[in-house]
């Protein structure tokens, strides 16, 4: 078995979780039970015969905005023991530079081998995609460098191949088969709730939460329960702009967990926090 761990970096909208769909495939693949030696986001799974890689985040990659930010990723950045190798994703269709660059420094000085991913070629004409490629084997001591479009999946199966080989032989870190539908409940639940608090900060107390609806394929409907009606007003935002940018944030997070496109569906309800202590107990069986 070959099988390890893969952090994927790359600007904004370069296309990472499209990417992680693509190499995850249409199979649901959740995670039963996240092992202790990683506590950093799972973006997905992806199995094979003989090899099993898990597509995490490497968290606090973006540009730090001030001082702050900036201490709090050198605290970040000093925790990649876990990782075997980095997928540095950047969009073929832009120039590549300054926010790439700024990226690819950070990634390469992991220490950890890094393969290039020049993705959306679907938009390019090949002798661009050529020149663009010159410029991506610039940012710095790459393993390999891979064209793909995760869109059309060009070019996938060759870097899944590639990945592959260069993760270390060892048992696989999650079961292969899909688990209940449990945790995958419970894990839209909390990037939904994740997603929430960071968009209402303190307005909204840390009592808010969510409860998953229904989950059928490719569907997902999810309650965001908080206490108070201008609580509720807080999360809706203006023509329900707030929960608009919430489902939107966290979408592509789900998607990429189970491996295929979904409709969310987020509804605002006001209940009292004794019901929701009710509701508690039913699913304990108390
Ligand atoms: P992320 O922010 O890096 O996770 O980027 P996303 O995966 O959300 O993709 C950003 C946008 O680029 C979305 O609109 C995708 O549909 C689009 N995109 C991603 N990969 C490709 C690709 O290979 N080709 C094209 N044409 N569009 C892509």
């Amino acid at each position: 078995m070959r099988t390890g761990f893969v952090a994927v970096a790359g600007r904004p909208n370069v296309g990472k979780s499209t990417l992680v769909n693509a190499l995850v495939g249409e199979k649901i693949a959740i995670v039963s039970a996240v092992p202790h030696t990683t506590r950093r986001r799972i973006f997905g799974v992806a199995n094979g015969d003989d090899w099993q890689l898990v597509l995490v985040d490497l968290p606090g990659f973006q540009r730090p905005i001030d001082a702050l930010t900036q201490r709090m990723q050198r605290t970040v950045d000093s925790s990649f023991e876990d990782i075997d190798l980095v997928l540095l994703v950047v969009d073929c269709r832009a120039r590549i530079g300054a926010g790439d660059r700024f990226i690819a420094r950070r990634v390469f000085a992991l220490g950890k081998p890094v393969v290039i991913v020049l993705n959306k070629i679907d938009r390019l004409a090949p002798a661009h995609v050529v020149s663009q490629m010159k410029a991506a084997a610039t940012l710095g001591d790459f393993h390999a460098l891979h064209p793909v479009s995760a869109k059309t999946r060009d070019g996938v199966g060759e870097l899944r191949g590639d990945l592959v080989a260069l993760l270390p032989e060892g048992p696989a870190h999650f079961p292969r088969e899909v688990a209940t539908d449990q945790p995958l409940a419970e894990r839209i639940e909390e990037i939904v709730r994740e997603k929430a608090l960071h968009l209402t900060r303190e307005e909204v107390p840390h009592a808010l939460t969510v409860q998953i609806d229904e989950i059928e394929e490719g569907r997902v409907r999810a309650l965001v329960l908080v206490e108070t009606e201008s609580q509720k007003g807080i999360l809706v935002g203006k023509r329900g702009a707030t929960i608009r940018e919430i489902g939107s944030r966290a979408r592509p997070e789900i998607e990429a967990l189970v491996g295929r496109k979904v409709y969310l569906e987020l509804v605002v309800k006001v209940r009292p926090r004794w019901r929701r202590d009710e509701r508690t107990l039913e699913r304990l069986n108390l």
